[in-house]
């Protein structure tokens, strides 16, 4: 994926106008911007804006975004004493099609309404408001004031250095409203990238001793690489990225850790490249021992950076050594009554199989893999039905094979099938497997086992992503 330099740079009018530095900008155009700047106060020749030309600026509806301006934002409490960096503005989803927030917080904000006209209302400490969308428009009411427009964009901006707290959840950075479709409300938090990092590591990797640091700063920079890399065009364009499993999880501040934030900050600006573009920087827990290749096991195109590595000390291929050993769900199990199965493949064979699915689909008189990536994972699942013969590619194996009792996708697509029939039609299905998720990029399982033995961060992203580098993507302002 390649980084877009002012590929996005579409200022949308409805959207309020930025009061901190690159608010309302795409990651693109923040990091794009960055770049140029770097470039032309020489502060790192490798970060040239060359990709500038001929990108971006030609079309009709594409203009330049909005200077930057020097407003400082005051800091949420509770961070740490020295100065964080925060890096480009990113627009995060935290609510779609609702029509109702509430927001509070125990300092003062100000509520901004940006309609035909402009209005500023400063708040009370420890104000809480109410907004909603309805009578075509959007409402806000507060214990002293209130407003209604029929359209617009409402900025919610800390003016006391205090988390946001929109239903119940603290964030860093502004919160935005906007009518997202008529009656519902959409809900994006304008943050520093470094700042969404912190509440995004520890939900990623979990809490970790300072003892896993390096495996921390090897996530943080996988995460950067993520939202970065990313098009940055959620929900028609909305917002950059999902606070969600849909991208990456993003828990506010309330989920913030000291090593993760030490681990951010060290790493600050850090992002994983190839060829001098951000990489796709996957990762999920363990790889049950091997990584597997992108292309092997989803319909993408083969990169050369995401291959299949035994998860091992250099010159081992032996799955016992594996770093991700320790791991859960390093080997794993599964079994189904034959019931079970039928139901499952009656309602996600549709939704998987390689060819579509016309009829109903009737008893299932077995399941076979068929076929197996050099890693040993699942390539093709084959599966016999009263409504013929179909065949499911790869991970999408284990999106029809869910775990019993309603368990959620199967650990992996890494996995022996033991089949029993009864007339002719399966009647139980047991499964042995290893690892847990996908497989393809960084195992974090095995990524902690690395700095447990001392490994630095650098070292583990270059075990799991072939042929990379570490290098700055922009250079953070530390505020
Ligand atoms: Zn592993």
């Amino acid at each position: 994926m390649t980084l877009p330099c002012l590929r996005h740079a579409r200022w949308d009018s409805r959207r309020a106008p930025s009061s901190t530095v690159g608010a309302s900008l795409r990651t693109g155009q923040a990091v794009a911007l960055l770049r140029c700047a770097a470039a032309v106060l020489v502060v790192c020749v490798t970060l040239v804006c060359g990709g500038c030309a001929g990108t971006g600026f030609g079309g009709g509806e594409v203009a330049p975004p909005p200077p930057p301006e020097e407003t400082a934002t005051p800091q949420p409490e509770g961070r740490p004493a020295r100065t964080v960096p925060e890096g480009p503005l990113i627009r995060v989803g935290l609510e779609r099609s609702v029509t109702r927030v509430a927001m509070s917080s125990s300092g003062h904000f100000t509520v901004d309404v940006y309609a035909d006209s402009v209005r500023h209302i400063p708040t009370a400490e420890g104000e809480e408001w109410r907004f909603r969308a309805g009578g075509g428009g959007i409402e806000g009411t507060g214990p002293s004031s209130d407003f209604e427009i029929a359209a617009g964009t409402v900025r919610v901006r800390s003016t006391g250095g205090k988390p946001l707290v929109v239903d119940g959840t603290a964030y860093r950075g502004e919160i935005e409203f906007f009518l997202s479709a008529p009656g519902t409300l959409s809900v994006v938090n304008v943050v520093g990238l470094e700042s969404y990092l912190r509440g995004v590591v520890p939900k990623e990797i979990g809490p970790r001793p300072i003892g896993e640091i390096e495996a921390v700063k090897a996530q943080a920079i996988a995460a950067r690489t993520y939202a970065i890399a990313s098009d940055g065009g959620r929900a028609g364009g909305d917002f950059d990225l999902f606070s969600s499993v849909r991208d990456q999880v993003y828990g506010g501040v309330d989920v913030e850790t000291d090593v993760c934030d030490l681990a951010i900050a060290e790493t600050a600006g850090l992002v994983a490249q190839r060829d001098g573009e951000p990489i796709n920087a996957y990762f999920y827990a363990n790889c049950g021992g091997r990584t597997e290749a992108r292309h092997e096991v989803w319909e993408l195109e083969e990169l050369p950076y995401l291959v299949s590595v035994w998860d091992t000390p250099r010159g081992s291929h032996r799955r016992e050594e594996a770093y991700c050993r320790g791991g859960a769900n390093f080997d794993w199990s599964a079994e189904w009554t034959g019931v079970q199965i039928e139901m499952l493949v009656q309602e996600y064979l549709p939704r998987y199989a390689s060819t579509p699915v016309q009829e109903a689909i009737g008893a299932v008189h077995d399941v076979k893999v068929t076929e197996r990536t050099p890693s040993g994972r699942v390539r093709w699942l084959e599966i016999r039905t009263d409504a013929g013969t179909y065949r499911v590619f790869g991970d999408r194996s284990r999106w029809v094979l869910r775990r019993p009792k309603g368990g959620g996708i199967l650990w992996s697509a890494w996995f022996d099938l033991d089949v029993e029939k009864s007339g002719g039609r399966v009647s139980r299905v047991r499964a042995k497997g290893k690892g847990y998720g996908h497989g393809v990029g960084m195992c974090q399982h095995g990524a902690m086992e690395m700095a447990r033995r001392g490994h630095s961060h650098g070292e583990i992203l270059r075990h799991y992503y072939a042929g990379i580098e570490i290098a700055p993507q922009y250079i953070p302002e530390a505020r």
